[in-house]
Formats: structure tokens, sequence, C-alpha cells
């Protein structure tokens, strides 16, 4: 397979670091199928046009069926917000496009499922937007756990606190409209579940506190207007993973000051792991057992020796940024369709992570333990 056709469907946030990391992948990753950028699509020609001339597509258009229905395209990128993904995801699965979609894949759990049915009838490469897990230094570290170098794991605790709706004042949008889904639980807490899973495996139970912190937002910015909200600000997670261990998981989009704190403790009978992605170019490891006069966390730095790393820079210590973390996805995305196998993690792993959070809405409304 020489190049792949890519269709890109939304040019905001995500759009962006879609066509960024399609237009990077081959000078990091020589060996992945040469991703020729076909068609991109926003809601207006004008947005279309302007993401066509800055991140290079051949053509444009206003209308999101035309990326699925052009024939040089054969991936498909859907970076839209949330209610629209499932309407876009089964157009493109019916023309038997590859399909990545972002997180969370859709707003409701029986929505993901016929999505996951779909791709899986159709055999195509499917890819959601879990970047954060395809950090070099976080494959490092589900590889330590599942060799035992930390021994039996004994807990973890998982946060992804932001606080891009700290301010009462910031007006209502997409991601606070249910249609879109429950809030943050799903726009941040699929992303700490997420790497729950990736780290350790399976979520058996879940007992959640969830809950609503500014109850009202004006209806447009400045608006005097108030709407009432309903989806969630926080929500706190107590878990219970397959393997035995527990430990916690918070999100939450109204911690003031936090920009990224994508962040985890994993414990071990033999060590510790400390990473956040505010600091993404560092693992902290503790191994016990040592001389006790020299014991402490040792800052692990990234560099070549962590594969891909070496693929943007040759030298240590250079740092990674998100858009590499995007990069590396894409190339994966496009490598696991050459192979006939997506890299993951696919649709199937965006709804198992999906259960995750409805379990937890479950949970919270009944104040109990739920099973997963
Ligand atoms: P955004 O509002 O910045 O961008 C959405 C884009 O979709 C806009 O350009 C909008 O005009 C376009 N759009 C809306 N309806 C459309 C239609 N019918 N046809 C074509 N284009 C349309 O939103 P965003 O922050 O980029 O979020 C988009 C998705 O990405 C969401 O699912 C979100 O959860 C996800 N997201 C993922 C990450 C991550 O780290 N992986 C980060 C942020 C957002």
């Amino acid at each position: 397979m020489k190049d792949l056709g890519i269709g890109l469907i939304g040019t905001g946030f995500m759009g962006k670091a879609h066509a960024i990391a399609y237009r990077t992948a081959l000078s990091a990753f020589p060996d992945i199928p040469v991703p020729r950028l076909v068609m991109v699509a926003d809601v207006t020609a004008e947005a279309a046009a302007k993401a066509a001339h800055q991140y290079g597509f051949e053509t444009s258009t206003a209308d999101w069926k035309q990326v699925i229905a052009n024939p040089a395209v054969q991936v498909v990128s859907i970076t839209t917000p949330n209610s629209f993904h499932k309407e876009m995801v089964l157009a493109a699965l019916a023309a038997g496009k590859h399909v990545h979609c972002e997180k969370p894949l859709s707003p409701t759990l029986a929505d993901s499922l016929e999505m996951v049915e779909a791709a899986e009838a159709k055999g195509v490469c499917t890819q959601v937007g879990f970047n954060y897990i395809k950090n070099p230094l976080l494959k490092m570290a589900r590889d330590m756990v599942a060799a035992g170098e930390l021994g039996v794991i004994t807990g973890f605790r998982g946060i992804h606190a932001e606080d891009y709706m700290h301010d009462p004042q910031s007006p209502w949008t997409w991601r606070i409209d249910p249609s879109g889904g429950p809030g943050v639980v799903a726009d941040l807490g699929s992303h700490i579940i997420g790497m729950a899973r990736f780290l350790l495996g399976g979520i058996a139970e879940v007992n959640a506190d969830i809950r609503t912190i500014i109850s009202k937002r004006p209806v447009a910015r400045g608006a005097t207007e108030m709407k009432a909200v309903e989806v969630d600000d926080v929500a706190r997670l107590l878990v219970q993973f397959e393997r035995g261990c527990a430990g916690t998981i918070e999100a939450n989009w109204v911690q003031t000051g936090r920009k990224m704190q994508l962040a985890f403790e994993l414990t071990g009978e033999k060590g510790s792991l400390v990473f956040t992605q505010e600091r993404l170019n560092e693992l902290h490891f503790y191994k016990a057992g040592g001389d006790s006069r020299q014991m402490g966390f040792t800052k692990i730095e990234a560099g070549p020796q962590h594969e891909p790393y070496g693929g943007f820079c040759v030298a240590g210590g250079h740092q990674l940024g998100f858009n590499d973390l995007k990069t590396i996805e894409m190339a994966e995305f496009l490598g696991g369709i050459a192979k006939g196998k997506s890299a993951g993690p696919d649709f199937r792993e965006a709804y198992e992570i999906q259960k995750v959070v409805e379990a937890a809405l479950a949970s919270s409304r009944q104040r109990s333990w739920i099973k997963v």
C-alpha cells in the first residue's frame, strides 16, 4: 500500500491536531503508507477552504457527506462535537472507509455499541482519540507492570483535571449540552479511565459520586439569560480492577488553575510509578528494597531509547509535545491499516471505556457499587 487518501471532518481544536499529525507522520515514521490529504469539511465553505489552505488538503467542502463519497478518500477522521459522531461514523463505515473518531465515541452506550458492531461487520480499521496513552513513557510503564517490575499492584490513583469550565460566566457550548453526553465523566473521565485500563487492565466495579458544581450558565458569551446545566462537572470514582487491586479516579473540569492534570500514581509491592501529562517527558520510578540512605524516586527522562521518540528527535531531553503524541497515534493508525489490523485503541476499546462511564453514572444515581 503506497498511499492512503485522508478525509477530515471538523477543523476545530482536534481537526487541527489530526491535520498536523497526518502531515508530520511520515517524517517520524518512514514505513507507514503515505497520508495524502484529499478533502476537508466544516460547516461553512469558508472554514473548510481556510483549513484546506492551512493544512494542505487538495479540496474542501461544507458538506461532510462529500468527504465520505469521495473515492480518493480511504480514511475518514471525525473531529466534530460528540452528537455528530454516530451519523458520520456509520456513513463512513457503510462506504467501507477506515475510521478514526474522536473520544468519546458517542453520547450513549447503545449508540457506541451500534458503531462498534457496524465497524466489526465491515472489517475496517478503527481508532479513537485516546492520544495520551501514545506517550512512549506510558508504554514503558505498562511494560514494567506486565513484566512484574512493580510486583503485585496494590493501588492506582488517577485524575484528569482541567479548569476550562471553572468560570460560571463561561457560556453554554456543545460540551454542556446533554445531547453531547453526560459531561466531564465522559469528556475527561474517558481519558483517565482509558489510561487506567491501558496500564492495569479491566475495571470490574465502580462506586461513584458525580456532581454538577455550576448549576446555571449564560446561553451565550456575555448573555444575561441563563440556562440550567444538566451535565456533571466533577466525577469521583472508587474502582475495583479485575486484577484484584483497587483505586480512585477523578474527572474534573472546574479545577481552577489546572490546565492538564492528567496524572496517576501506580503502586506495587516492589515499586511505584508517578506521571503527569503536565510534564509528559518524565516518569518517576521508586524501586523498593535498595540502600535506605539512597531511597527516593528516580526521574526517567524521555529519549530515543523510548521508541518512537527517536523518530522525532535524536537527542534525549529535547521533549515530545501534545502534537507529537497525536502524530504517533495517527502513524500507528495508518500502519495498522497497512497491516490489516487496528493499532488501537479501537472502537471496541472505546466502548469498554464507556461502559465504565455508564456504570459510574448509574452508581452515583443509586449511591451504590455497580458492576461494569
Ligand atoms: P471544536 O468545537 O473545537 O471543533 C469542532 C469542529 O467541528 C468545528 O470546526 C465545527 O465547525 C465542526 N463541525 C461541527 N458540525 C459539523 C458538521 N456537521 N460538519 C462538519 N464540521 C462540523 O471541538 P473539539 O474540541 O475539536 O472537539 C471535537 C471532538 O474532539 C469531540 O468529540 C471532543 O470530545 C474531542 N476532543 C478530543 C481531545 C483529545 O485529547 N483527544 C481533545 C479535545 C476534544
